[in-house]
């Protein structure tokens, strides 16, 4: 199997490269770096399976074919990182997506979009469920990330109607664990980080808020039985274990024995108040659910981070 990877050294794409090549791939990993790092594919440098190519997937890629999957999971992700760089993010989504997918019809390869729960925006159902087309503030803040994927989305099912591509749309929920930025604003990486330098932790509004965490370990054995299924229509792949930002934050401070306290700051614009997914149709199409507790996921990543940071 030849396997091209857009967005391969962030956090999600880096343990793609490194959960396929495991499956006997061959992976050319695309990345302009904008928000990864090569730190995170420092280790298969020498992997005669392994090819890094730097390159902005908004221009033409001229990575020669054929391919049997072509996944594209460049975007920035976060939504300081997003706030960052809204129009690269726009691109992105947009013209990454079609430069992406012209080597995918090349070659016939099988073409997978990591699309997010994000186009769900600020969701009006509860839990979201793949048919609920969603709520976003189309001049928001968040609209360069959540418009881009949805774009992204209907482009791939265009192609897909009007071409025959063979397509994969996975609408992944919030995941985390080692490899994510320290700085890119993210909920876990923030608390860790200020949980290990002993500084209080930062909840917006009153944490009510809500999330569901899934462990990437999980997110990548879903991420990849939805890759060999045969569904063309989106699934979402994430943990429906639900929880207020408040009590994540009351987690990390046991899990690191912290002394930290918490310090409200202002909830930003468009902060969706609750997510959580209807994993059905993973379940049972794919057969796949998430199986770490947070509590097992969180210590790890804690342990990866207090390494990072000595
Ligand atoms: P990340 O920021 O760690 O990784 C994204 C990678 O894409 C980075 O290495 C970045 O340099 C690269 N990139 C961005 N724009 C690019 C461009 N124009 N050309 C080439 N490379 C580019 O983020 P992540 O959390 O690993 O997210 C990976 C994918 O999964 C993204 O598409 C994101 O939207 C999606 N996703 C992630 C989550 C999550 O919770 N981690 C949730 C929903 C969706
Ligand atoms: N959040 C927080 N403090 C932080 C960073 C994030 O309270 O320092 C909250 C944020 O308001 C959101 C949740 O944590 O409600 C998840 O934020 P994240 O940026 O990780 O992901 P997203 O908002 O995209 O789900």
């Amino acid at each position: 199997m030849r396997t091209l990877i857009t967005g391969g050294a962030g956090f999600l794409g880096s343990h793609l490269c490194d959960y396929l090549l495991d499956r006997g791939h061959t992976i050319v990993c695309v990345d302009n770096l904008i928000t990864g790092s090569t730190h995170n594919i420092a280790h298969l440098a020498g992997n005669k399976n392994f090819s890094f190519v730097e390159h902005d997937v908004t221009e033409p890629i001229s990575v020669k074919g054929p391919f049997d999957y072509v996944l594209h999971f460049a975007s920035p992700a976060s939504p300081m990182d997003y706030g960052k760089y809204p129009l690269e993010t726009l691109m992105t989504g947009s013209l990454g997506t079609r430069n992406t997918r012209e080597l995918s019809l090349e070659g016939g390869a099988r073409f997978m979009l990591a699309s997010t729960s994000e186009v769900y925006g600020d969701p009006l159902e509860h839990p979201q469920r793949e048919d609920y087309h969603g709520n976003v503030d189309i001049t928001g803040p968040r609209a360069v990330y959540d418009e881009a994927k949805r774009f992204a989305e209907t482009i791939t099912m265009a192609y897909h109607r009007k071409h025959r591509l063979d397509v994969r749309i996975a609408r992944i929920f919030n995941t985390y664990g080692p490899r994510m930025r320290l700085g890119d604003g993210r909920v876990i990486p923030t608390f860790m980080e200020q949980a290990i330098n002993g500084e209080d932790l930062t909840v917006f509004g009153r944490g009510t808020q809500t999330r569901s965490f899934c462990y990437y370990r999980d997110m990548v054995e879903g991420l990849y039985g939805l890759l060999i299924s045969d569904v063309i229509e989106p699934v979402n792949i994430g943990d429906p274990n639900e929880m207020p930002v408040i009590e994540l934050a009351m987690m990390v401070l046991e899990i690191s024995g912290a002394g930290s306290g918490i310090k409200h700051l202002d909830l930003p614009k468009g902060d969706p108040k609750m997510r959580k997914p209807d994993i059905s149709r993973a379940k049972n199409l794919l057969a796949w659910e998430p199986l770490t507790p947070l509590e097992e996921g969180l210590t790890e990543t804690l342990s990866y981070f207090q390494e990072l940071l000595e």
